[in-house]
């Protein structure tokens, strides 16, 4: 039986794209080849990549915006050092919102000056910061979208001349804004995209070239750019299955549609952690992440009998990361609104029975 599955990442994807990915490992397009077994290079697979990259910009609202998608490798994690290695001249300014903010603003120094403009540490990340000043003469300003450890989420951006480079791995196609206020925004696939192993980089061209040092190759966005991200040998299987992935978000409608999916999932086990007394959310209400739902139970004794009743509902991955503990119910685009309240009825039955 398929699993209710609230897992942070690698994380659920709709099982039509699970079926049709699996299909082309077998065969793909009647050719007799799988997928895996085919030349990059051929026909079929730069058709496959060019189809993810035009989706990419067609879905985001930023085709002929002078914006480029690529598909490296190396996860957002390499991103992190990418960013600066290619946008960082003197000094950069970074939102500290988290675990992942924070590694990014330790590989950017490698290059130059940080900023941190503002940080929500001291209080375990559980907030973001609002109402912080943005320096002027500021290469980028770094924003991290979605904090997937903590379950907060920006609502708001700034709105500056400052050039933005934003990380949203963890909610990336899942909420409707004008991505034309980003120069540059990079996702891991994992989170709601596809199957690890690829990064989606939307970047303008515009802002890049204007740093004086020497960037190796693979580093360069200007490499991958020019080489229309076939540099070298790109993760061919988590590109056609974000590929597909992205053809299932235009079917239903674009990212509105799946935006309206996410607020109802979203609502539902937050008013559930506000309405029963035996739970509490972790972050700040009003930044809430409608991908990652912290919270956690006011009385641990109750764990056990949760833990085994959650297990029992056939629900997968909702203990919380190791640096907040409770629990975490990650809701991607492909998790359905019945799993969520799969997961609400447990919830609601444990306050029945203690
Ligand atoms: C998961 C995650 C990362 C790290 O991604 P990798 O692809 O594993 O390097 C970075 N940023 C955010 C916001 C994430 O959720």
């Amino acid at each position: 039986m398929k699993k209710h599955n609230f897992s942070a990442g690698p994380c659920i994807l709709p099982q039509e794209v699970f079926k049709e990915a699996s299909q082309a490992v077998l065969d793909f397009n009647n050719s007799g080849l799988s997928i895996l077994e085919i030349s990059h290079r051929s026909k079929d697979f730069v058709d496959v990549m060019e189809e993810a990259r035009s989706l990419v910009l067609e879905l985001l609202g930023l085709e002929g915006k002078g914006y480029k998608t690529l598909f490296l490798q190396g996860g957002a994690s390499t991103q992190f050092l990418m960013t600066a290695y290619n946008l960082l001249q003197t000094k950069a300014g970074y939102l500290n919102t988290g675990t992942w903010s924070d590694k990014a603003i330790k590989e950017a120094k490698l290059f130059g000056e940080i900023v941190e403009v503002a940080s929500s540490k001291d209080s375990n990340f559980n907030f973001i910061p609002k109402g912080y000043n943005i320096p002027k003469g500021l290469d980028y300003l770094h924003l991290t979208s979605n904090n997937t450890i903590f379950g907060t989420q920006l609502k708001d951006f700034p709105s500056t001349d400052t050039a933005l480079v934003c990380d949203m791995s963890s909610d990336i196609f899942s909420r409707q804004m004008d991505f034309s206020q980003f120069d540059l925004i990079y996702a891991g696939a994992q989170k709601n995209m596809g199957p690890a192993g690829a990064t989606v980089v939307v970047v303008k061209e515009d802002i890049l070239g204007k740093v004086n040092r020497q960037i190796p190759s693979m580093l360069d966005y200007q490499t991958h750019i020019s080489k229309s991200s076939m540099f070298n040998t790109p993760p061919v299987f988590s590109v056609y299955t974000s590929m597909l992935t992205l053809k299932w978000i235009k079917k239903l409608g674009g990212i509105s549609a799946v935006e309206e999916l996410n607020e109802k999932k979203a609502k539902l086990i937050y008013s559930e952690i506000d309405v029963n007394p035996l739970f509490e959310g972790f972050a700040a209400k009003e930044d809430r992440s409608m991908m990652n739902a912290t919270f956690r139970l006011l009385n641990d004794d109750l764990k056990e009998a949760f833990d085994a009743m959650w297990k029992e509902a056939g629900i997968n991955g909702i203990n919380g990361h190791r640096s907040i503990g409770g629990y975490r119910a990650s809701m991607y685009n492909a998790l359905s609104l019945e799993s969520v309240a799969t997961l609400v009825d447990v919830m609601g039955d444990l306050e029945r029975k203690a």
